[in-house]
């Protein structure tokens, strides 16, 4: 194929990878033994290694690759801006077209009740953001006490110090000293793991009416605001049962603590609507977004910003003293206009709404009938399937977890098919315009490397 025309063979190229390159989340010795997948073309819904393997790639890169990969348009919007300024900051009372046109985008795709945006690079640096902005606006309404922020277990909101705190992930706590101090956290409502004999209804209640009780717990003069994403992604993709967040909205409503919704993986079209929290019918008082802001093509995060957090730290803030070299940089500005520009002009969150959710539901929906799956849900265009060997009990297998998930994980990609596992939970995540046929590929795929999964599980005893 040409465009590897230029490339050296794979070997070489893993070879220097290993020899100068820490990946993150990665055991480096682990990774070295192997050698690395070099992704070297996209196109659509599809990647392509070194080797010449095609893949579908059902997680969208990261979570983020909503409008599909190879839109010349956001290559020629970066590429235009790249000549005219290609690096101009934000401080000092300075601005410049991009920015300005972007913050404008947002607040007019953004709830109602939402006008403002401050930038970051990252959805870690959003987090981090908003860790100081909402602390620093309790200060500047005279209520300097207000400062924990109450976050779950098992969340996924970033890997800086500040985004690591907020997220529940013990295994990330445990490396660095975690987390910093005034954070803490309830149980999330992940009915397939910790329901037990409850229906999702009664276990979603129980588990929003957590938040009460540690708000009682804290004392509400102590409690800046509650995190959490819309749909917990990183930890597997729960949805929350429908009585989840109506729950945690009445007792935001009831108490005086800000709802951070965390759209890093919901925002942009992934639940089918532009935002997470319209799909769950919420009012958070801040929302952090990345990835599907740019579609991942420049890296680009931020903070949304209601108006009343915007009205009172604006009138009574004064400077607040955060800021980043590439907050609201130019070229990702750019790229993330014409992304936003793509998705409206094409109605692709509509389309995920009435087209691609459905569909998905309904094939996905059918590998709930596989005799290793104890549950297969899904919710706009995110989907987990719960490994399983025995779907009745809903049990965990009898080894270590995770042990079935990167066995059925390494068979996807020798099948053609990114999917991620997190434990014995495989996950989906596909750009939002994704076709039939691609879905039906997806779920053939998925449904031959459980086949596969279920085989080996047999012959180690396992099932
Ligand atoms: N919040 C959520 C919900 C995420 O899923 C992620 C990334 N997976 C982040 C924050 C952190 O974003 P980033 O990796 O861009 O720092």
């Amino acid at each position: 194929m040409t465009f590897m025309a230029n490339l050296p063979p794979t070997a070489e190229l893993q070879q220097k990878d290993a020899a100068h390159h820490l990946h993150p989340f990665t055991d480096t010795a682990d990774l070295n033994a192997k050698g690395a997948r070099v992704i070297s073309r996209a196109e659509g819904v599809y990647l392509w290694d070194t080797e010449g393997n095609k893949m579908l790639d059902g997680m969208a890169g990261l979570w983020c690759v909503n409008v599909g990969y190879g839109r010349h348009e956001i290559i020629d919007a970066a590429t235009r801006q790249m000549q005219q300024l290609p690096y101009y900051n934000t401080f000092f009372q300075t601005s410049h077209p991009p920015v300005i046109a972007l913050a404008e985008k947002l607040a007019q795709l953004a709830p109602d009740h939402i006008n403002h945006v401050f930038f970051a690079g990252s959805g870690s640096e959003a987090n981090d953001t908003v860790v100081r902005m909402v602390r620093h606006y309790w200060a500047s309404q005279g209520k300097p006490d207000k400062k924990v922020i109450i976050s779950r277990k098992n969340g996924y909101h970033g890997s800086t110090m500040a985004g690591a705190s907020l997220g529940g992930m013990s295994f990330m706590h445990a490396q660095g000293g975690l987390p910093i101090p005034d954070i803490t956290h309830i149980d999330q409502p992940h009915w397939y793991k910790e329901g037990g004999d409850m229906s999702p209804e009664e276990f979603g209640l129980a588990r929003a009416r957590a938040l009460e009780e540690e708000i009682d717990r804290l004392g509400e003069d102590k409690v800046a605001a509650f995190i959490a994403e819309p749909i917990q992604g990183a930890g597997g993709v729960v949805i929350p049962p429908e009585t989840y967040w109506p729950e945690i909205q009445r007792i935001c409503d009831e108490r005086e603590i800000l709802l951070i919704a965390d759209e890093v993986i919901c925002g942009f079209g992934r639940t089918g609507q532009w935002f997470g929290s319209q799909t769950y019918n919420i009012k958070p008082d801040l929302m952090p977004i990345a990835k599907g802001l740019s579609s991942g093509y420049l890296p680009i995060g931020g903070v949304l910003v209601s108006d009343r957090v915007a009205e009172g730290f604006i009138a009574d803030g004064g400077e607040f003293a955060h800021g980043y070299t590439y907050s609201g940089h130019p070229v990702a500005c750019a790229a993330a206009l014409t992304n936003l520009e793509i998705l409206e002009q094409e109605n692709i969150v509509s389309d995920v709404a009435s087209r691609a959710a459905p569909y998905l539901a309904e094939k996905w929906g059918q590998l709930g009938d596989h005799p290793l799956i104890g549950q297969a849900r899904s919710k706009g265009l995110v989907g987990a399937i719960e490994l399983t060997p025995d779907k009745a009990a809903r049990a965990p297998f009898a080894v270590e977890a995770g042990t079935a998930g990167l066995i059925c994980r390494e068979h996807c990609f020798a099948t053609g098919l990114v999917m991620r596992h997190v434990g014995d939970t495989m996950i989906i995540s596909p750009p939002l315009v994704i076709s039939n046929e691609e879905i039906d590929e997806l779920v053939e795929k998925a449904g031959r490397c459980l086949d596969l999964t279920l085989a080996d599980l047999k012959a180690q005893g396992l099932y």
